[in-house]
């Protein structure tokens, strides 16, 4: 909906931008003091190998309860985060935290030494903060081997800057971390970007999981995307499995890895450790 245009031709607020605007503040007020307080935490979703069934690793998400708002969805969370430039103290707290908080799965935990960790990583950070100083900290402090570390960006994070994405993806590479691109499928990325940076593994959008066994184009999407990252020797996740259909038709596929709530839900870490006992 357009603005009205006053006499001045200045535009006019109309009352909803202003709320909106208001709630865009208080959001923003709200996880800065989160981030000074230790008010966020991670969740762990596991990342289940299709043809063993068991868990491979584990995708740190952001979770956010706030005294004021409740849960905040990470859908809302993070841009404001981007938007306000929180996302570099955030982004940071969340590799040393998922790091920390891993390292002491891998060494209480039976059979958890080799658990791999992914973290997401915005494209603003990419390009506000210098991330592979910010991973190199966040190992050093807590012990990690860069080779449990799965570094995740979306398509449009790395197509709006492909060559600080290269040059930094090099440098992440030279610390034994992977690289994964994150909702492929839906972000206007280019196929040659896949050619020219070093990426290990791609996550298949789960709009495509989704649509698999309504629509036959859908089906030929996730073939034709397992058919070219296998082209291409990297690894392929498929996210947000939500049935045994799905699960099922993404192994025969040729499909490695699957995440999703038919698996499990995103844990926190005490559930994720029973999870991992039993
Ligand atoms: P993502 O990285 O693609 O993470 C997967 C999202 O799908 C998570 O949503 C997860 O809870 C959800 N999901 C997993 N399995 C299923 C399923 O079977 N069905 C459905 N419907 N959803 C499923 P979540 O935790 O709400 O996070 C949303 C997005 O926010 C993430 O998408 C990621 O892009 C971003 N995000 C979360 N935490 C962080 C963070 O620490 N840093 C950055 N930069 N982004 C983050
Ligand atoms: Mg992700
Ligand atoms: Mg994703
Ligand atoms: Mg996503």
């Amino acid at each position: 909906q357009a603005k009205r245009t006053g006499a001045s031709g200045v535009e006019l607020y109309q009352p909803q931008d202003h709320s909106k605007a208001r709630e865009r503040f208080r959001l923003e007020a709200g996880l800065r003091d989160a981030l000074e307080k230790n008010g966020l935490t991670l969740a762990y979703q596991p990342l289940i190998d299709l043809k063993t069934g068991r868990i491979s690793g584990v995708e740190a998400l952001s979770r956010w309860i706030s005294e004021e708002h409740g849960f905040v969805s990470p859908a809302d969370f993070i841009p404001v985060a981007e938007e306000s430039g929180l996302i570099v103290p955030l982004g940071r707290w969340a590799l040393e935290t998922g790091c920390r908080e891993l390292m002491k799965l891998r060494t209480t935990v039976p059979n958890s030494e080799q658990l791999q960790l992914a973290v997401n990583v915005s494209g603003v950070q990419l390009v506000r903060d210098d991330i592979v100083d910010a991973v190199s900290q966040a190992l050093d402090r807590t012990g990690m081997p860069g080779n449990a570390l799965k570094i995740e960006l979306t398509e449009s994070a790395i197509v709006s800057s492909p060559e600080r994405a290269r040059d930094v993806f090099v440098r992440l590479k030279a610390l034994g971390c992977m690289i994964a691109m994150d909702d492929f499928g839906t972000g206007y990325s280019s196929l040659s970007y896949l050619q020219k940076l070093p990426i290990d593994i791609l996550k298949i959008d789960r709009s495509f999981v989704d649509g698999m066994l309504k629509s036959t184009d859908s089906q030929n999407i996730v073939r034709a995307i397992l058919s070219l990252s296998k082209a291409l020797g990297m690894t392929t996740v498929a996210e947000g499995i939500e049935t045994e259909g799905q699960r099922d038709a993404l192994a025969l596929a040729g499909c490695e890895i699957g995440q999703g709530y038919y698996f499990d839900r995103p844990l926190s870490i005490e559930d994720l450790t029973t999870r991992l006992s039993s």
